[in-house]
């Protein structure tokens, strides 16, 4: 059976948000084998989210926690407890026994579906995949160059980040050795959040692993948790070996509702 690729997407109410999870929606009805954890930055379960994802038909964990008013400043990490959340959810509720994955999806990145290798349409690329999932003939290279066999951690390049094109990890005879990036090469993982994935046998035998406040400095959310878990040298690298972009750290424009009425001038109530 393949492993679950279990994606982790922290969300937060704005006029853009539905818009956001359809999009990532629409890519990960693609993907086999998948279960989505979408923890809203709030107080409760919001109406919208709760609905959205009941007529998505994925299969999803709906939890939610509120980030602490203090921690909502510009240049502060975003999302740090809506991750643990999942990350507690996940040693809570998988066992040894349940094969999976890892990795952390914002919600308002672009993901290919090279990145969980799955095309089911395309009955070559499947039965290349059948192939390699037994273990045997052409295909294998293809599906190793995917997240979804990561033994312990794996990595890969982002696009639109760090302030360049793309970020990569430098890849030699197989192992990562150093970074490209235009952005704090003194990272120790000079990675993005969407640029690693996890085996969820990792993330259950290190129980006090997680994404940190105290002590973390912008932009090192990345190093602090995976220093926690892995080594450099340790990294597997995929994408064929880091030498493709398969995910995008794009942003969304903020949204003009210059023209929105004071009082309500619609007949009817939209949700948007
Ligand atoms: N996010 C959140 N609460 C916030 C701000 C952001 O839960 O107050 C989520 C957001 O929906 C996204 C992730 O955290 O999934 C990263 O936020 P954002 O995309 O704004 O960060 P950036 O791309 O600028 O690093
Ligand atoms: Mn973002």
């Amino acid at each position: 059976t393949l492993p679950v690729i279990y994606a982790v997407t922290p969300t937060y109410s704005r006029p853009q948000q539905k818009a956001e999870l359809t999009r990532l929606a629409n890519t990960f009805r693609q993907v086999p084998s998948f279960h989505w954890i979408v923890v809203e930055d709030s107080n409760v379960r919001t109406e919208l989210v709760s609905r959205f994802l009941a007529r998505s038909g994925l299969s999803y964990t709906h939890l939610h926690v509120l980030t602490p008013r203090r921690y909502k400043r510009t240049g502060m990490p975003r999302a740090t407890e809506q991750r643990n959340a999942a990350l507690g959810w996940l040693r809570l509720h998988r066992s040894p026994q349940d094969p999976g994955v890892v990795f952390f999806a914002d919600d308002d990145n672009t993901y290919s579906l090279e990145l969980f290798e799955e095309i089911t349409h395309h009955t070559l690329f499947t039965s290349q995949c059948t192939k390699a999932v037994s273990g045997t003939g052409q295909g294998t290279f293809l599906l190793n160059s995917t997240m979804r066999l990561t033994r312990r951690v794996s990595v890969w390049p982002v696009g639109l980040v760090g302030g360049r094109r793309y970020e990569r990890p430098l890849v030699d005879k197989g192992r990562v050795v150093s970074w490209y990036t235009g952005w704090r090469a003194d990272r120790p993982f000079a990675i993005d959040m969407a640029g690693f994935c996890v085996n969820l046998q990792v993330v259950l035998d290190n129980p006090r692993a997680l994404f940190k406040r105290r002590g973390s400095q912008p932009g090192m959310q990345e190093s602090d948790f995976l220093k926690q878990i892995t080594k450099v040298e340790e990294l597997e690298p995929k994408a064929e070996n880091c030498t493709r972009v398969l995910v995008w750290h794009t942003r969304t424009e903020k949204v003009n509702l210059g023209n929105e009425p004071k009082h309500r001038q619609d007949s009817i109530h939209i949700e948007v």
